[in-house]
């Protein structure tokens, strides 16, 4: 099995990658923030804890998505493997991801890392906000908030790869489909 990592800021534009990525490579995308955003809507008691943090900016604890994870890699079946969307995003998580694949003597494949400037992100999140309503796209504040925890929990996962040498930098700025075929040029190495 192949286990891909799709890295970067808040609004890079995985979400929109991922789909393509997904269909020509036959892998299963698991979006932590989509799985939350399904426990909020179906009000259960994960959801709710949940909600507060993720209309604060802030993240969720790591046990409860390594939980989410670890049950998506059980009952998928019929894939070359998966496509992990905003998860790892905290060291503790990186290492309970190699825990996990260490347990059928599998590891991570390779990251792809989309990058954009600071400035873009909010650009961006403001644009998608019009479109999708997502509550923690709403405030400057909140968005600001997710930038800081992007930078201090999550941009540490970059140095955890390059130094596994796999890290692979994508440059986010262009259109969807120059962003995409950037990407495919680096997982049609694996
Ligand atoms: P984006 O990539 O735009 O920041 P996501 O949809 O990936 O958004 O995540 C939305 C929110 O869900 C995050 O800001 C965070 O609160 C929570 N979340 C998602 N993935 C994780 C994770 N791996 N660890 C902790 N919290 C997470």
């Amino acid at each position: 099995m192949k286990y891909y990592i799709l890295f970067g800021p808040p609004g890079a534009g995985k979400g929109t990658q991922a789909t393509a990525m997904v269909e020509k490579y036959n892998l299963h995308h698991i979006s932590t923030g989509a799985l939350l955003r399904k426990e909020i809507a179906a009000g259960t008691e994960l959801g709710l804890q949940a909600k507060a943090l993720i209309e604060k900016g802030c993240l969720v604890p790591d046990e409860v998505v390594e939980g989410m994870i670890e049950s998506e890699f059980n009952s998928v079946k019929g894939v070359d493997g998966f496509l992990l969307d905003g998860f790892p995003r905290t060291l503790p998580q990186a290492d309970a991801l190699d825990a996990m694949l260490a347990k059928t003597s599998e590891e991570v494949t390779a990251t792809v890392s989309i990058m954009i400037p600071d400035e873009m992100i909010m650009e961006r999140i403001k644009g998608r906000a019009l479109k999708e309503g997502r509550a923690d796209d709403a405030s400057e504040d909140i968005i600001n908030n997710r930038i800081a925890t992007y930078h201090n929990q999550t941009e540490p996962l970059i140095e955890y790869y390059t130094e596994k040498g796999k890290y692979n930098e994508i440059d986010g700025i262009g259109t969807i489909e120059e962003v995409r075929n950037r990407i495919f040029a680096v997982m049609d190495e694996f």
